[in-house]
């Protein structure tokens, strides 16, 4: 437990990419009116939930006005409002909301975190700060791994960048499994330990919600079959 919050500390003092370092701090500096009086994290954002989590939710990097902002991921914006509400209402959650990193909120033997910790312009990290960021991720998982049965990953991108990050403890079959809404793949793991069950989701973004592609029941029901699997 106690090596997973030194990982969490040491990220956020990062600077390895220095366009995401220079987006970050010039987002905290302009603002969005509506946050004009806040000060941001403006930092990477580390993995939120229990070091004994047994599923892992997997987005691609914080927003800029949301985990940059409050330095919590899916915190403080749309996407947090619709993910929250879904994870409460499936039981993972103790709130249907994730405002602020004080808001009492806890997860249930679920983590949050990204494949890259800093929010990038566009929401598009370069290859080579995906690339950059992976030795992140990897510890993470690795700490993770004694209790880790289930990941569910928010979205194509997310996808393409957490699969060389899982083949550091589980086997990724070849061809690469394709990503899908509610697709779902066993990992057998390398050590002959306990399989990964992966799980695909359609984004939390606005522009998925607002639009219907993704509708509360479709995440929930993605959030209960991964829940099961993990044995939660
Ligand atoms: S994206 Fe990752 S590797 Fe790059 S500065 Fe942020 S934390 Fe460091």
């Amino acid at each position: 437990m106690r090596e997973l919050h030194d990982l969490d500390l040491r990220v956020t003092t990062c600077r390895a990419c220095p366009r995401l370092v220079a987006w970050r701090e010039e987002v905290a500096r302009v603002k969005r009116a509506a946050f004009a009086a806040e000060t941001y994290w403006a930092r990477p954002v580390p993995g939120f939930g229990p070091a004994d989590a047994r599923l892992a939710l997997v987005g691609l990097a914080p927003a800029a006005h949301g985990g940059n902002r409050t330095g919590r991921m899916f915190t403080g914006d749309p996407s947090a409002d619709f993910l929250y509400a879904a994870l409460h209402a499936v039981g993972l959650a103790s709130q249907p909301t994730s405002v602020r990193a004080d808001d009492g909120l806890e997860l249930y033997g679920t983590r949050i975190t990204a494949p890259v910790k800093c929010a990038p312009p566009d929401n598009k990290p370069t290859a080579e700060e995906r690339d950059n960021c992976r030795p992140w991720l990897i510890g993470e998982l690795e700490l993770l791994r004694p209790t880790l049965r289930a990941v569910v990953v928010l979205g194509g991108f997310g996808w393409q960048a957490l699969l060389p990050v899982l083949a550091a403890c589980w086997e990724v079959p070849r061809p690469a499994p394709k990503f899908g809404h509610g697709v779902s793949f066993e990992l057998p793991a390398l050590d002959g330990g306990a399989p990964l069950e992966l799980f695909g989701s359609y984004h939390v973004s606005p522009h998925n919600t607002y639009t219907g592609r993704l509708t509360p029941d479709m995440l929930q029901d993605v959030l209960r079959r991964a829940a099961r699997a993990a044995g939660l």
